[in-house]
């Protein structure tokens, strides 16, 4: 069976096609960034306009680009077996573009529905390259909305150990990043400064580090980011960009790894992985690694391409649900909080 999947949850317009054996056919992302960037930030409003712009053409695309890989013309919606979509969470007025699209689809070519949850495909993602991940493992979910530490005890059986409790940790990158004029998103601009640039030469706080639980606050670390700047403009001082960003980040990356490796420890698994579009961020995967690895953890990460919003890693996890028979009802709603949890894929496995 061919399952179709749809994300729309934030400012991509994406769809993939999978196969019964986790195959991506076809994955295709729409990237609304340009409109976005001179705001610094995601429009809500913008974004839901620009989903209904995109999603016709994305759908052709995709069918087009999912008949190119078994060498016909385009698919058909008759060639599917499922749609799967994400309902949640994300902003309300994005996902409910993709909801809408999906059960409409659903109705004309009378295909079940699947909904997934959006995070939960983040980690789907680690599967693509190692797809022998099996619960019970620590996820990190570090994402332009979300900064959570997770046990997942099985597939669909999550046990919150922690968020942050302002900004999330891409949402600090964003912040950062505009506050230097650097453009949005901010992540991959920051971390190839950070490259070139000397951690220790800015000291920046690192809160919560010792706070003895799983929660995470990243807004101090912003505003001491921004007093910095303002600090060196009105001293005349040229900002030294790569220190700087590297300085931050490093603040960034040693409360991640500190908190991981409580996490782990207290947990006792053998398996530690990440999900969001910071998972892309190479300080912070080689720093979880260096870490980790040498109190016996495998540590896996997506691949740089699955990190951020795509199809297929929804398409993964609606797999897993298709298998085990696992479908939503035609008036399934978007919802914007949907716990993680909701919507979850079972332990189904992906047949070879
Ligand atoms: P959520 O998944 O919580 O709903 P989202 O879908 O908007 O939020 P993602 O697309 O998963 O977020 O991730 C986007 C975020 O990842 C942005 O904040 C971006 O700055 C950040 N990001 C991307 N690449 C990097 C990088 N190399 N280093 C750090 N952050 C990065
Ligand atoms: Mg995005
Ligand atoms: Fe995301």
């Amino acid at each position: 069976p061919l399952i179709l999947t749809i994300e729309s949850s934030c400012d991509e317009t994406a769809m993939a096609v999978t196969d019964s054996h986790g195959v991506v056919c076809a994955s295709v992302v729409a990237t609304q960034i340009d409109f976005h960037a001179r705001f610094g930030g995601v429009v809500p409003e913008i974004a839901s306009r620009k989903h209904t712009e995109a999603i016709v053409g994305v759908f052709e695309e995709t069918l087009a680009r999912a008949g190119e890989h078994f060498g016909v013309d385009t698919l058909a919606p008759s060639d599917l077996a499922a749609v799967g979509v994400t309902a949640g969470p994300g902003l309300v007025g994005a996902l409910v573009v993709g909801v809408a699209f999906a059960k409409g689809l659903c109705a004309a070519a009378d295909l079940p529905l699947i909904a997934v949850h959006h995070l939960e495909g983040h980690l789907m993602a680690n599967l693509f390259e190692t797809p022998d991940l099996e619960p019970p493992f620590v996820a990190s979910i570090v994402s332009g909305g979300n900064t959570m530490l997770v046990h997942v005890r099985a597939w669909g059986d999550y046990v919150l150990l922690g968020a942050t409790i302002d900004d999330a940790v891409g949402e600090a990158f964003d912040k950062v990043a505009k506050a230097l004029g650097l453009g949005y998103p901010g992540g991959p601009v920051i971390s190839k400064l950070s490259a070139q640039g000397n951690p220790k030469a800015i000291h920046f706080p690192r809160a919560m580090m010792h706070s003895g639980d799983y929660s995470f606050s990243l807004s101090g670390l912003k505003t001491a980011v921004i007093t910095y700047i303002e600090g060196e403009n009105r001293a005349g001082r040229p900002i030294n960009l790569p220190d700087l960003a590297a300085s931050f980040e490093a603040a960034v990356i040693d409360v991640q790894v500190a908190k991981a490796v409580s996490a782990v420890e207290e947990t006792g698994v053998a398996d530690f992985c990440v999900g969001g579009g910071v998972a892309a961020n190479p300080g912070l995967r080689a720093a979880y690694k260096r870490a980790l690895e040498k109190r016996g953890v495998r540590v896996t990460v997506p691949p740089m391409r699955a990190c951020g919003d795509n199809a297929a890693m929804i398409g993964i996890a609606a797999l897993r649900s298709y298998n085990a028979g696992s479908f939503s009802p035609l008036t399934l709603d978007a919802d914007p909080n949907a716990a993680l949890g909701t919507w979850a894929t079972s332990n189904a496995p992906v047949p070879p």
